[in-house]
């Protein structure tokens, strides 16, 4: 077994904090495991925890259409995964010592992964990788540096479903993204809409 599956494993049967409790299942991520740009949410949510996958609800359907606007797809340019890998209960935020204990695995993840770029979705991951003081409102839309890796903050796709006011804004971090991937991936790279 390679390093990525055993990662898979040891998330499958963790109990290193209180979510394991009330988990139906573990949300690991998915996508191409050599992709150039990953992807990271808060924590999986009600649909997530039923199927075991991440955005796989409303606000999945959402992400979808922004990578599909993009000219991306999960399969082929995309890992996703979250913070937490199990469901807060009544999807709250995870608490800062469910973000500490989850957190070395997205780390072990990234390094196999090895991303271009990284895109956080969210105030939740903006404070889990970043800083905790970190907010996501005078962020978003900047290119910062973790680790030596580029990291495009914007907005959670369910902040997007509650407020459509900001999708102007998401759509111009995603644009950066995009003018980002050609300059240090695919010169070539094709999106119909910027
Ligand atoms: S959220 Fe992360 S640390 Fe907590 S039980 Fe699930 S996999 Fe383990």
């Amino acid at each position: 077994m390679d390093e990525f599956e055993s990662i898979r494993e040891e998330v499958q049967n963790c109990r290193k904090c209180t979510l394991c409790e009330t988990r139906h299942n573990v949300v690991f991520g998915e996508g191409n495991r050599h992709a150039p740009i990953m992807c990271i949410g808060e924590g999986p949510g009600y649909y997530e925890d039923m199927r075991g996958r991440p955005f796989v609800g409303k606000s999945g359907e959402l992400l979808d259409k922004i990578f599909a606007a993009c000219g991306f797809s999960r399969q082929t340019h995309i890992f996703i995964g979250n913070i937490v890998k199990c469901r807060p209960p009544e999807n709250r935020d995870p608490k800062p010592e469910e973000r500490e204990a989850c957190i070395p695995y997205l780390y072990r993840q990234i390094e196999l992964i090895n991303p271009k770029i990284i895109i956080l979705l969210g105030a939740t991951a903006l404070k889990g990788l970043i800083d905790p003081n970190a907010r996501i409102t005078q962020l978003r839309g900047q290119w910062l540096d973790w680790k030596g890796k580029l990291v495009m903050p914007t907005y959670h796709p369910s902040a997007l479903l509650r407020n459509p006011g900001l999708k102007r804004d998401a759509w111009n971090d995603f644009k950066k993204v995009i003018d980002k991937y050609r300059e240090i991936v695919d010169p070539s790279h094709y999106c119909k809409y910027h």
